[in-house]
């Protein structure tokens, strides 16, 4: 008797594999398991670069959970998220979006910068966060019945948000929420030194600059310095670029054209470097 045919697995290519790695700043491990053990639909709400994505990642791998990850903008339409009908040789198939993908099979869907996504977009989600945890798919006349280990994730920046693109309340109220935001210098010291392979000393140099750009919020920068782009920054120095250039190409540059703003940044390189 010959062996049965594998199953194919179809998240297999969303499966984390290896541990990310990931340094808690506070409780959140503990919530988001307390969440997951509900399947909570939550917010990450926070500035970009501090995390968010790095998180999720995480606790799907210790939760042993694949992670659908999907970027959201404007030019999204309903059927990206639930999928569509495409014409195929042997004639028209049915091809899952990643929602549907996650809900069906029991994947943890992440929807980074969801308010992005225009609000008809957004509303498809809405019987996926309820009791109902169900996900019509009218062009295709079938209900989907969420598998029970499907959880909704959504990311959200406030600090972007016009008034035109704030989260609808009838979406927002939906999701359980935690709070995210650029970790304390200690802290942020050692992720940098880490996922940039340099040394603590470089990279408290650097969080001291991020710090200092953080209070320049209040004189019209949008955002400050993220981990990411300290991160950036670290790789170039590493490699050898001096470390003034390194930072007024990952720093300085990147984060505004106001020249007003490169100044005060550029001091604020200069005297940590
Ligand atoms: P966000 O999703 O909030 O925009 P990311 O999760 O992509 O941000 O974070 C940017 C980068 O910063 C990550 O790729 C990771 O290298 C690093 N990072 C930020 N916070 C942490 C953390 N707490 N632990 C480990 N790495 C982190």
């Amino acid at each position: 008797m010959s062996a049965p045919a594998p199953v194919s697995d179809p998240l297999a290519a969303y499966r984390i594999t290896e541990a990310p790695y990931y340094r808690p700043c506070s409780g959140e491990v503990a919530l988001y398991q307390h969440a997951y053990a509900h399947r909570l639909p939550l917010i990450l709400k926070g500035p970009t670069g501090c995390g968010k994505t790095r998180f999720v990642e995480y606790m799907a791998w210790k939760l042993g959970r694949p992670l659908v990850t999907l970027a959201c903008n404007e030019d999204m339409t309903a059927a990206d998220l639930v999928g569509r009908w495409l014409l195929d040789a042997d004639g028209t198939r049915w091809h899952d979006g990643p929602l549907t993908l996650a809900a069906r099979h029991g994947a943890i869907c992440y929807l980074d910068e969801v308010v992005e996504a225009r609000q008809d977009t957004t509303v498809v989600i809405h019987p996926l966060t309820d009791a109902r945890r169900m996900l019509p798919l009218d062009r295709k006349g079938e209900l989907v019945h969420a598998h029970p280990d499907f959880q909704l994730v959504v990311s959200y920046n406030p600090g972007y948000q016009s008034a035109a693109k704030d989260m609808k309340p009838s979406t927002r109220q939906r999701f359980a929420a935690l709070e995210f935001d650029y970790p304390d210098a200690t802290v942020e010291t050692e992720i940098v030194a880490h996922e940039a392979g340099i040394d603590a000393a470089l990279a408290a140099q650097l969080v001291g600059v991020a710090q200092g750009s953080r209070a320049l919020r209040q004189q019209g920068l949008d955002e400050g310095i993220s981990t990411r782009m300290l991160i950036y920054a670290g790789i170039l120095i590493r490699d050898g670029v001096a470390p003034r250039d390194s930072c007024e190409m990952t720093l300085t540059r990147a984060l505004t054209d106001d020249p007003d703003l490169l100044a005060a940044l550029r001091q604020l390189v200069d005297a940590h470097f």
